[in-house]
């Protein structure tokens, strides 16, 4: 197995609900602390063991956490100059308009300038940051199909979908167990639907947490001996349009997003 090299592959790792835990102010900064070898990985609780057990001695690092999000957003920036994004506004789905380009993500509005800024009304976080710019740097112009698939089902994701289970959809499953207006709440922030339901589930709902990235959702309310289960589906496209690991990241930034939220109900 390779060896993690930079922090933000530590980060992929995380939980992402900076609950701080780990005594770190986010779960970026306890990548940065675990990169240059000041945190280990087990001193975050919300990481499986097994995952400890697996990635501990595959991490080799040398910077401090300064320098980590500054080499992250450098990375970013370089990215975006390289891209004509008059060029792919539509494509993307997004606008191109007085100088920028404007893209809704994960619900929220972000604009992305020629010499690499990016703006929004919120916080800039990594993990919305990150998919959002891979999107608009390698998106294929795939059309959507309508053909849903599970996560382990896109290329070179089936190693991860035991991490995707465990820090997207279970966590989202104890919410929705817990917080009945968690898929309502869904529907607002993301400008989805609640269509037929899929597969016997008793919600399905179409999300849309970047513009080409349809996400349908699917609940099953425990029912006798058998528990409750939530599950996220990808249109085939989805590959083509936003790699593996950051659709992972878009899916556990939903998950940390709605705990949040929630919580404020439960
Ligand atoms: S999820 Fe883990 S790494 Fe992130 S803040 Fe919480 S304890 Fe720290």
């Amino acid at each position: 197995m390779t060896k993690l090299t930079t922090p933000f592959e530590i980060y992929k790792l995380l939980d992402k609900s900076n609950c701080k835990k780990c005594h770190e102010k986010t779960c970026m900064a306890f990548a940065g602390a675990v990169y240059q070898g000041q945190k280990q990985l087990s001193e975050c609780p919300l990481l499986d063991p097994a995952i400890i057990a697996q990635y501990s001695e595959l991490i080799k690092g040398h910077d401090n956490p300064d320098q980590v999000m500054e080499k992250v957003t450098a990375e970013l920036k370089e990215k975006i100059k390289q891209v004509d994004l008059p060029a792919v506004a539509d494509d993307i789905g997004g606008v191109f308009k007085n100088g920028m380009l404007s893209v809704k993500a994960l619900g929220k509005d972000f604009y992305i300038y020629p010499n690499g800024d990016i703006s929004s009304e919120i916080h800039l976080n990594s993990w919305v940051l990150i998919p959002l710019i891979e999107y608009i740097t390698h998106h294929q112009k795939e059309a959507i199909t309508g053909n849903w698939v599970y996560y382990r089902d896109l290329k070179n994701a089936a190693p991860k979908d035991l991490l995707f289970r465990q820090q997207c959809e279970k966590r989202l499953k104890k919410i929705a167990d817990a917080y009945t207006g968690l898929f309502e709440d869904m529907i607002h922030v993301f400008n989805g639907e609640q269509i037929e339901n899929q597969n016997q589930s008793d919600i399905s709902l179409v999300l849309y947490p970047l513009p080409k990235l349809p996400v349908l959702i699917s609940y099953w309310k425990a029912d006798g001996e058998f528990e409750s289960d939530f599950v996220f589906c990808f249109d085939s496209s989805a590959n083509k349009n936003l790699d593996f690991e950051s659709i992972f990241t878009i899916c556990a930034g939903i998950a940390a997003m709605f705990q949040k939220l929630s919580l404020r109900h439960i």
